[in-house]
């Protein structure tokens, strides 16, 4: 299953035994984010938090 990233839009192969692919099914609505844009707005958050710590 192919699944477009709502950030960067690259698409990303979704393995059907992934948890990543339960969730879809759990709420094929949600938007997909991929680990790659996940892990830079985890980043983006936790500089925000700590202004001064980097
Ligand atoms: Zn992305």
């Amino acid at each position: 299953m192919q699944i477009r990233c709502q950030l960067c839009g690259a698409e990303e192969e979704l393995l059907v035994w992934s948890a990543a692919y339960e969730a879809r099914k759990r709420a094929p609505q949600a938007p997909y984010i991929c680990a790659r844009c996940r892990d830079r707005v985890q980043a983006e958050a936790l500089r925000e938090q700590h202004p001064r710590g980097h």
